[in-house]
């Protein structure tokens, strides 16, 4: 059992002595993102994301509410990286940029992470360890980023079928206005305009 593990880390050392570790993880190695990729990029074999990570401990002495000096440790970690997601407007797969960086407060055990104060100000707390799993938190974050509805931008084609809708049926509404079809409104302020124009 003496397997060496680069993640595996004593974080309440690695705050105190204000350790900074950074690395690149494969999409493969995280088993719970992995599920994420859509069947079609799987099947394909182009769902190849590396994760680029660092982590950084800290320890500071402040004053607790009661007036008491103690010390806290911090640990930020970032986490970015391209991840193949479905397009939940038209359902094809495409790469978003994932992006996430979080502080913690470190705490010995769960018990003082459920003793800490509820405050919105408050960092959420992490249950350090002298064998802590910096993977695992990894893999949390990239989770936590994964955006909840997954959209692109301006996506690239749209289907009639799914720009109507049940929607559509339901209730028949004007043609949606995007990029490519100008608005009649907007056509016609145009004209309006153009006298004007014309005029000086
Ligand atoms: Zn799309």
């Amino acid at each position: 059992m003496s397997v060496m593990n680069e993640y595996i880390v004593d974080l309440f050392e690695f705050a105190r002595t204000g350790r900074v570790a950074e690395g690149d993880v494969q999409l493969a190695a995280l088993p719970r993102m992995v599920t994420e990729v859509p069947a079609e990029v799987s099947a394909s074999g182009r769902a190849r994301s590396v994760f680029h990570w660092r982590a950084e401990g800290a320890e500071e002495p402040v004053l607790r509410a009661d007036g008491k000096p103690a010390v806290v440790q911090f640990l930020t970690l970032k986490v970015e990286g391209p991840m193949w997601l479905e397009c939940q407007r038209c359902l094809t797969p495409f790469e978003a940029p994932l992006d996430s960086e979080t502080t913690f407060e470190i705490v010995p055990d769960e018990a003082a992470a459920e003793d800490r104060p509820l405050d919105e100000d408050e960092l959420e707390a992490l249950v350090g360890s002298r064998h802590f799993d910096l993977l695992e938190l990894i893999e949390e974050e990239l989770l936590l980023a994964l955006p909840i509805v997954p959209k692109h931008e301006v996506c690239p084609t749209v289907h009639d079928s799914l720009a109507t809708g049940s929607d559509g049926l339901a209730e028949p509404a004007p043609a949606p206005e995007d990029e490519d079809k100008p608005s009649p409104f907007a056509a016609l302020a145009a004209l309006k305009r153009s006298p004007d124009k014309d005029g000086k």
